[in-house]
């Protein structure tokens, strides 16, 4: 049976972050789900040298060191990275969180994603949707080892991918939409294994058990289509900012709550995605609202 947490706490911003640690303290069971490679949020990826001398108790502290003190307070087994929160629900008694990969359940969900983040442009055609052979991002590539891989793009990091991924696959098509790169075409002279389409968009695929198998592309001015059978698509167009992610109250791109944080039943809003009457958007007044959380869970 899937293990029930008591709390899933979703971003490891500052917030999140704090109240895991409360949730480390009072030995109530968590989990931590970030959609980023790395924990922080605003203060990694903006401020990371700046010193912050505004919250209580703590002198004066770099940004980075200040996470560094939050994440020495967590059990890193509790931590889970690269994990971006799609959709949360209600489920009986419980909430239900789903993720890119799984569905966790938990009592409680926190939901702590501050600015939120940047999601992938999706290459836009029907059926897109939860198939798994079509990829926005490359951690690590052994996967894609004898594998026909198509790139959609056509800037420096589309390039790069092509060059580094056709020594290893079983050819790469790289599909871009005008009829220059906007990378540096020298980047892909000499590659063997790769093909070149310009000026090619995405059209439609064809799908088998869940799969992407052909990839149909439409000739940008003639409208003449090209169909390739792909084991994977990389879809390499860049970031969208995400505002409004879930399905809740929102006030602009903050989500309303109550005088409790809460803005569904068994659903809290912290940190900076929080909306009420006088809300500072500040660290202090998170870690208030976690320390708020935890005496009504507890
Ligand atoms: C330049 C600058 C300087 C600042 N200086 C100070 C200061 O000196 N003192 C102070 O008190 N405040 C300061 N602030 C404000 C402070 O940084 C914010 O109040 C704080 O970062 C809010 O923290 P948070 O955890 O709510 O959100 P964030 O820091 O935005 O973190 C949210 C996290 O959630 C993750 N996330 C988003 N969506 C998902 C999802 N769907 N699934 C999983 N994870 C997700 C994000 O990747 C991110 O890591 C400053 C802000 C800026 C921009």
């Amino acid at each position: 049976m899937q293990k029930k947490h008591k709390i899933i706490i979703v971003g490891a911003g500052p917030i999140g972050l704090y109240l895991a640690s409360l949730c480390q303290e009072k030995e109530i069971d968590y989990l931590l789900l970030e959609s980023s490679d790395h924990v922080g949020g605003q203060l990694i990826n903006l401020y990371p040298e700046k010193d912050i001398v505004d919250i209580p108790g703590i002198e004066s502290i770099k940004a980075k060191d200040y996470i560094a003190l939050l994440v020495s307070k967590i059990d890193p087994d509790k931590v889970r990275c690269s994990v971006t929160v799609q959709s949360i629900s209600k489920y009986k008694e419980d909430v239900k969180v789903i993720t890119s990969d799984a569905t966790y359940v938990s009592e409680y969900i926190a939901l702590a994603t501050g600015l939120g983040f940047s999601k992938p442009r999706p290459m836009g055609v029907e059926g897109e949707e939860n198939t798994p052979n079509i990829i926005y991002s490359i951690k690590e590539y052994n996967h894609l080892k004898n594998k026909k891989v198509a790139i959609l793009g056509g800037g420096d990091s589309a390039l790069d991918w092509a060059r580094t991924l056709s020594k290893i696959s079983d050819g790469i098509s790289l599909i871009h939409r005008r009829t220059e790169f906007r990378g540096n075409p020298e980047t892909i002279k000499g590659c063997k294994n790769l093909a070149i389409y310009l000026p090619y968009v995405p059209y439609s695929i064809t799908k088998e058990n869940g799969l992407a198998k052909v990839l149909i592309i439409e000739q940008v001015e003639t409208k003449q289509h090209i169909d390739i059978p792909v084991d994977y698509i990389f879809v390499n167009y860049g970031n969208i900012p995400a505002s409004t992610q879930f399905e809740l109250d929102y006030d602009a791109n903050f989500v309303k709550v109550d005088e409790h944080l809460f803005a569904a039943e068994h659903i809290f809003a912290i940190g900076d995605l929080a909306s009420y009457e006088n809300k500072k958007r500040r660290i202090a007044p998170g870690n208030e609202e976690a320390r708020k959380i935890i005496n009504i869970i507890i």
